[in-house]
């Protein structure tokens, strides 16, 4: 499935536009997705949250705008959007055309940040509070290595 390797590099580059931001939280992530990128919407839907777990991404929205494949064709001199994309015919005059110019993108058009005391109604607290890992409160009880 190779759209979990899609989800983990938009989160890379998501993020990396976040942190040259000074954001603290990506909210939403905009990506155009166009309909022959050869990505499957649902699964990248889904690995998007399993990509974003652990980031500034967590539980961010992924809105994604589908963009319909574009040919150009010669004998209008003009483009338009495929009916089908099984079939690369000019909607206009029905002629055989191979010259997309639109519908393999799969980038990341925008992203929206919060950041740092900008609104004072959103969340602030980012400290990654520690949900697991209370070792050390209480002392020596029996011996460390517990094996059972
Ligand atoms: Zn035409």
């Amino acid at each position: 499935m190779h759209e979990l390797s899609i989800a983990y590099s938009v989160v890379e580059i998501a993020s990396e536009s976040a942190r040259q931001a000074g954001a603290r939280r990506v909210n939403a992530v905009y990506l155009r997705l166009g309909a022959l990128c050869g990505v499957a919407r649902g699964a990248l839907e889904f690995s998007y949250e399993i990509a974003a777990a652990g980031t500034l991404l967590e539980g961010s929205t992924l809105v994604i705008r589908e963009l319909p494949a574009r040919v150009y064709c010669p004998a209008c001199q003009r483009e338009g959007d495929l009916e089908s994309v099984q079939h690369f015919l000019c909607p206009h005059c029905g002629a055989v055309t191979g010259d997309l110019r639109q519908g393999r993108e799969m980038d990341v058009e925008a992203i929206e940040v919060d950041l740092p005391g900008a609104e004072p109604g959103t969340e602030r607290r980012e400290e990654p509070e520690r949900e697991h890992g209370d070792a050390g409160t209480g002392d020596s009880q029996g011996n460390p290595e517990q094996e059972r």
